[in-house]
């Protein structure tokens, strides 16, 4: 008798009914009657049939709700953060476990299916929804738990930036995250994770000490530098193209609670010296002072600007003396700078309204910000008053800089920041005409450029995926071969395993 069965079962049913609806939904999220067969794509992009009888197995096989289209929590769980992004996945897993991540992993295996992970939702391309295949929506799954004494967080694969900061924090410990608390551990971490913090303690790929993996065919691996190394390594930086990482460890560092953070916004008659300034210093910054720069056109009025955003987290006696060189660059026109919270400062560019807007973005890594490429940002960046325009330049150096190209799967240690110019704009503004824009400007930035930051990769083609891990492809293409050979992964900065002779 199965689980449905069974709850239909008379005496079972008595059971059932007595418990509260809250308990109900928990302990039988997943439970659902399928009553048609499901429409889905294959991994060629076919239109295929799931059996009735198939999914209904899948649902009673989960402890977490299975959704398909119609079904209330449907169109919320396929959403991300970007509003321009609306696909349908033929199925949605909401897993209540591993267990139930390694069932739908399993059955996307057996009925060839594409998947699509979400964790925090903001991939800029979407690459956690899909059109047709399975999407395993982690945000039933967030749970962080800190070991003080090993200095260690255990934080589940769904988990987002701000619950990392904040339980972590309350040992006085903190790991490298991003700068927006909404951001999935997920997503950040298996690709990158650039923050405040970076500049001392790495990357926050860096700071991975294991992790748990469901790879291509449902199984569950443990991975550190002993076991699983080559999974360990991949993880750390090509994402999530072996599988859905389902538990982190991180390294904590221990951090005083107050730093200083804001930014500093200088008007139209100093942006390009301050721009002028930021490219002849900021590699040279200490690792305790991470500076990020925006130069464009303010949203509201289309004043040019450039702005430094700051998060000093060294000595407070040392603060004046750092800072005196940026002080020098004259009088702002805002000044929001002062001592903060570290957690609440993490919380500073969080969106109230996520997807109010649409952002369009291109990036890459740079190793110099010559006079050359000063001059293309200022005399190409364009007011217009239906989007917001700037290029934003992301911290690097320090510490990232010091670990070696091959030690993970992230190869791009030499750049003193990722370069994003990027554009905000209504959904219902005119979209092609503003990526456009952005494309046209985009030539003429992209020459300055090394390597792109794949988490916030448009839609590059496979080959310059490829391309894009440098020395560390190789070995990555023997990894993906053997971890999720029939690619199932591949919404991601995709490692093709057709180029080394892998079934698609
Ligand atoms: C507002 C905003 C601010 C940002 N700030 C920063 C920043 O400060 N620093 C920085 O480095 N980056 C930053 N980013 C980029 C961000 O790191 C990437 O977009 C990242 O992919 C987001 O992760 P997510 O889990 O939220 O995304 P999702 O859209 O949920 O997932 C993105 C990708 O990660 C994969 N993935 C998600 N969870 C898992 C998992 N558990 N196991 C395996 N694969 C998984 C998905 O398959 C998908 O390919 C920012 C992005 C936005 C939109």
């Amino acid at each position: 008798m199965d689980r449905r069965t069974f709850v239909g079962a008379s005496a079972g049913a008595l059971t059932w009914m007595a418990l509260p609806r809250a308990v109900q939904a928990e302990v039988y999220a997943g439970l659902r009657q399928i009553n048609d067969d499901v429409t889905a794509k294959n991994l060629a992009g076919a239109a295929v049939q799931l059996s009735r009888s198939d999914v209904q197995a899948l649902a009673d096989s989960l402890r977490g709700p299975l959704l398909l289209a119609g079904n209330p929590g449907y169109d919320l769980a396929r959403q991300v953060l970007n509003p321009a992004i609306d696909r349908h996945p033929a199925l949605i897993v909401q897993p209540g476990g591993v267990a139930d991540i390694s069932r739908a992993v399993a059955f996307a295996a057996e009925q060839g299916l594409v998947v699509a992970v979400k964790c925090g939702g903001h991939s800029f391309a979407g690459k956690s929804t899909c059109e047709g295949g399975l999407q395993i929506d982690l945000s039933r799954f967030r749970h962080v738990q800190v070991d003080a004494g090993k200095q260690l967080a255990q934080v589940s694969g769904g988990s987002l930036l701000g619950a990392m900061d904040h339980e972590t924090m309350a040992h006085g410990l903190v790991t490298t995250a991003g700068t927006v608390s909404h951001t999935g551990v997920g997503g950040l971490a298996t690709g990158g994770g650039f923050g405040r913090l970076a500049r001392r303690f790495g990357l926050a790929l860096d700071n991975i000490a294991s992790v748990d993996v469901v790879t291509g065919d449902g199984s569950i691996l443990y991975a550190d530098s002993e076991q699983n190394p080559d999974l360990y390594w991949g993880v750390r930086g090509a994402g999530s193209n072996f599988g859905v990482v389902t538990r982190f460890a991180f390294h904590l560092h221990p951090v005083q609670r107050r730093v200083m953070g804001g930014s500093l916004t200088f008007g139209p008659e100093l942006r390009r010296q301050v721009l002028e300034f930021y490219a002849e210093h900021c590699a040279n910054f200490p690792d305790e002072l991470y500076v990020d720069c925006t130069s464009g056109f303010t949203p509201d009025k289309q004043q040019p600007f450039t702005s430094l955003h700051l998060c000093y987290s060294g000595p407070a006696k040392s603060y004046d003396t750092v800072m005196a060189p940026i002080r020098g660059l004259g009088k702002p026109v805002r000044d929001t700078v002062k001592s903060i919270d570290y957690v609440a400062e993490q919380r500073r560019y969080d969106l109230t309204d996520p997807r109010a807007m649409v952002t369009y973005v291109k990036g890459g890594y740079v190793s110099e910000i010559p006079a050359a490429l000063v001059n293309a940002i200022l005399d190409g960046l364009e007011p217009d008053p239906e989007r917001y325009t700037r290029v934003y330049f992301q911290h690097s150096g320090g510490a990232i800089g010091r670990v070696a190209a091959d030690a993970t799967a992230f190869p791009h240690r030499y750049a003193i920041a990722n370069m994003l110019p990027m554009i905000n704009y209504p959904p219902t503004a005119d979209v092609p005409r503003h990526v456009a824009w952005l494309k046209q400007y985009w030539k003429t930035l992209e020459p300055f450029t090394h390597g792109f930051y794949t988490v916030e990769a448009d839609q590059q083609s496979a080959a310059e995926f490829n391309s894009n891990y440098l020395d560390n492809y190789p070995r990555l293409l023997a990894a993906k071969r053997r971890y999720d050979p029939k690619n199932l992964f591949r919404l991601n900065a995709n490692i093709t395993p057709e180029a080394a002779g892998g079934a698609v």
